[in-house]
């Protein structure tokens, strides 16, 4: 699938969305893009958690859904992956090692539970699911076994945090289906220190492709979540043990 450009996009489509808000606003809306790649289009309001702060979440976010596209539609349905909760790309069951759903790594072995009929949902812009809801899952599960570590990361601006790392504030944010050349250029252009991708996507060509396309004068930490969570709650208990 065609990514390039699309993480920039993303990230200007909710710039442009959220340019009124204050900080709250700006992370409850961030918040809600993350956890709804499909919100109701008919009223049945039981697809989305509906608290009372979430109408107002909604008027900001509405124009960033679209109608869902054909070829996403099978027997009148949109069959939602059980792991990324991103579209499945094929409502059949494919051969095992088959990509089948927008992430491309997910394993196929949960049944897909979720399949809304597709007339009564709108869908996250694709930009936004590959580059704002996807990367939240990672995002998430590492912020939460942070904080139960005792050892949270700090916001900085939506989607950057910063985080003592080896003696030093790191900028840390977090990234997932993207490939190690747009990675590359991702971080430098998010001016981060600290890029951190789920495990399972960092592998020693990943390592070697980003840091051969990163300019010279960059240094940047590539983490997996679990290397995150890892070096951030072991130093820290060293460091309290002193
Ligand atoms: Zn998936």
């Amino acid at each position: 699938m065609e990514i390039t450009g699309q993480a920039e996009f993303a990230d200007r489509l909710f710039g442009t969305a959220v340019a009124e808000l204050d900080a709250a606003g700006v992370a409850r809306v961030r918040s809600f893009l993350q956890r709804n790649v499909v919100m109701s289009n008919t009223g049945h309001r039981d697809l989305i958690n509906f608290d009372p702060r979430s109408t107002a979440v909604v008027k900001v976010v509405r124009h960033l859904y679209e109608p869902v596209p054909t070829r996403l539609i099978s027997a009148g349905e949109i069959a939602l992956c059980p792991t990324c909760r991103l579209p499945a790309l094929s409502a059949d069951l494919p051969e095992h090692g088959t990509i089948w759903c927008e992430a491309e790594v997910c394993p196929r072995d949960k049944p897909v539970t979720s399949s809304p009929r597709a007339a009564d949902v709108l869908l996250l812009h694709r930009a936004l699911r590959l580059f704002l809801a996807l990367p939240g899952l990672v995002e998430r599960s590492c912020l939460e076994r942070l904080r139960d570590a005792g050892t949270p990361l700090s916001p900085r601006t939506p989607g950057t945090y910063i985080g003592r790392l080896d003696g030093t504030d790191g900028i840390v944010r977090f990234y997932d289906r993207t490939c190690a050349t747009h990675l590359a250029g991702q971080v430098v252009r998010d001016q981060v220190t600290v890029a951190v991708l789920p495990a399972t996507t960092l592998d020693y060509g990943f390592r070697r492709a980003f840091e051969n396309f990163l300019p010279d004068d960059t240094e940047i930490s590539l983490l997996s979540d679990e290397e995150l969570v890892l070096r951030k709650t072991t130093k820290e208990k060293a460091d309290a043990k002193r």
